[in-house]
């Protein structure tokens, strides 16, 4: 039987950030209640799913500010309750505001492997623009704790597209997670998504159009690109060897087990997800979201990454007929550039990247 992967979400940030949409409440009084909470609901699924544990990750919201004790507390409770593999990549996300007095020591004891911090940017203007309160300083700070505790699977979380933010600043940014000798980035365009503070006030801002938000993307993929940090995914980028396992999974359509409110699940082939209601979570209320694993989403999600969609795969795993339509738009996208297509592999180039949405879409409607 395939192996899963779990996905835990800690819904509480110290601080709401104006242009998040992630769920999640600040609620301090409710930390050890929703710990209780995980870990029945833990040991709940571990009776139904028998499965080997390949990747497990904490994110948010912001793990971090639950503490060692009580992240241990939980990676515990999967380890005693599921089969955890040994070389498992095992994933917390940490805000360096809520780090200063992080145990990095106790999380590597408890099996962490990996700690993904968000940076965002190392300019201090366009931290408090987007409502941050680090600074680069105590992110670097964090890294190197992190780094001495053990970890040498260190992510660092950048953005593009930062209203004021300059090519320059950027590079600045870059230059920083190269100096912190980090394996991993990741790097995603600012969006203001309805419902946060950020898209009423979007107006006053200046923001960037389509093509200067591109030019911005390129610049990242570049410069990182100098610094030895080769892309895998759209937003993602690592030195050799040190892809994000855990989102490799969700990018090849492999299945995972979503935890916590707001998470989403794709275990036997069903798509399911809790509500962003922590009471809802807390009586296991979950969302129905039809079967999931097919050729079309196969399709829209491994054109995320650099290796591509492979055709065979696709025919193999799918049951999947490739038609002349498919083909021959597959071909046109590569005479315009935006895609590579050898040996039954298509995948997007730079350019391609840029509009990704639009390629996909174009492809998914000659099915
Ligand atoms: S810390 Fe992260 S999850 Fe929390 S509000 Fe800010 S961006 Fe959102």
């Amino acid at each position: 039987m395939d192996s899963l992967s779990i996905y835990i979400h800690i819904p509480f940030c110290e601080q709401k950030c104006p242009y998040c949409d992630f769920y999640s409440i600040s609620n301090k009084n409710e930390y050890d209640n929703y710990v209780e909470n995980l870990k029945r609901l833990i040991e709940h699924y571990s009776r139904i799913y028998h499965r080997k544990i390949c990747t497990i990750y904490f994110g948010g919201g912001t793990p971090s500010v639950l503490k060692a004790r009580r992240l241990a507390d939980i990676l515990c409770t999967i380890k005693s309750n599921f089969d955890v593999v040994d070389d498992a990549e095992i994933t917390v996300e940490v805000n360096p505001c809520s780090s200063d007095d992080l145990d990095f020591d106790m999380l590597k004891k408890a099996g962490f492997n990996r700690v993904s911090i968000g940076l965002q940017s190392r300019d201090e203007n366009e931290l408090r623009l987007l409502g941050r309160r680090h600074t680069a300083d105590e992110a670097k700070d964090t890294v190197l704790r992190a780094r001495k505790a053990g970890f040498d699977n260190i992510s660092l979380d950048l953005m593009i597209c930062v209203p004021t933010q300059t090519k320059s600043s950027l590079t600045k940014s870059i230059e920083f997670c190269k100096d912190c000798n980090v394996n991993h980035i990741s790097a995603y365009i600012l969006k203001f998504e309805e419902n946060t503070p950020f898209f009423k006030i979007k107006n006053s801002f200046e923001l960037f159009d389509d093509d200067s938000q591109a030019e911005m993307y390129l610049h990242v993929v570049n410069e990182l690109a100098k610094h030895g940090y080769k892309q895998y995914e759209i937003s993602n980028f690592c030195k050799d060897g040190f892809e994000g396992k855990h989102n490799l999974r969700y990018w090849r359509d492999q299945e995972y087990l979503g935890l916590g409110p707001s998470a989403h699940s794709f275990v036997d082939n069903k798509r399911f997800y809790y509500s962003r209601n922590i009471e809802d979570f807390y009586c296991n209320i979950v969302i129905e979201d039809g079967v999931g694993g097919d050729a079309e989403e196969y399709i829209m999600l491994s054109l995320r990454l650099k290796e591509g969609l492979n055709l065979e795969t696709l025919c193999s795993r799918y049951n999947f007929t490739l038609s002349k339509n498919l083909l021959y738009r597959i071909n046109k996208l590569k005479s315009e550039g935006l895609v590579d297509f050898e040996s039954s592999v298509v995948s997007l180039t730079k350019r391609g990247f840029l509009v990704s949405n639009t390629i996909i879409n174009y492809l998914l409607d000659a099915l």
